[in-house]
Formats: C-alpha cells, sequence, structure tokens
C-alpha cells in the first residue's frame, strides 16, 4: 500500500498523531508519508489517519 498527500491537507497533524511511523509534518509544515511503501505492520493505522483526516487530504493505493 502506497500513502500520499494532498494539497488539501491543512495540516492539523492527525496523520501524525494516530500513525507517526508512516506521517509527519515536515519542515516546509505540511504532512507527508515519509515512508512507502507502506509497512505492513502500519497499514491498520495508516488506514485509520486516511479515514480521521478531516479535508480527507490522505490517498491511499
Ligand atoms: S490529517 Fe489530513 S489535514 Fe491533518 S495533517 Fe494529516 S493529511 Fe493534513
Amino acid at each position: 500500500m502506497f500513502a500520499t498527500v494532498t494539497s488539501d491537507c491543512m495540516k492539523c497533524g492527525a496523520c501524525e498523531t494516530i500513525c507517526p511511523q508512516v506521517f509527519r509534518i515536515n519542515s516546509y509544515e505540511i504532512a507527508e508519508a515519509y515512508i512507502n511503501p507502506v509497512p505492513q505492520a502500519a497499514e491498520e493505522s495508516t488506514k485509520e489517519a486516511a479515514k480521521n483526516c478531516p479535508v480527507a487530504a490522505i490517498i491511499l493505493e
């Protein structure tokens, strides 16, 4: 599974809180998925982060 954050991100930080193994707020202060493909052990929390993103900015493929 691959995770991408779109420019719709409003930098709320929820994804980083839910799944810090995959998401972080980067030095430009937008969220990014910094590990792809998503490690199998983090797939569930990655899906949880995507579900809880308030602007649906996390795309999973
Ligand atoms: S949860 Fe969504 S809006 Fe919030 S930081 Fe992550 S990608 Fe951005």
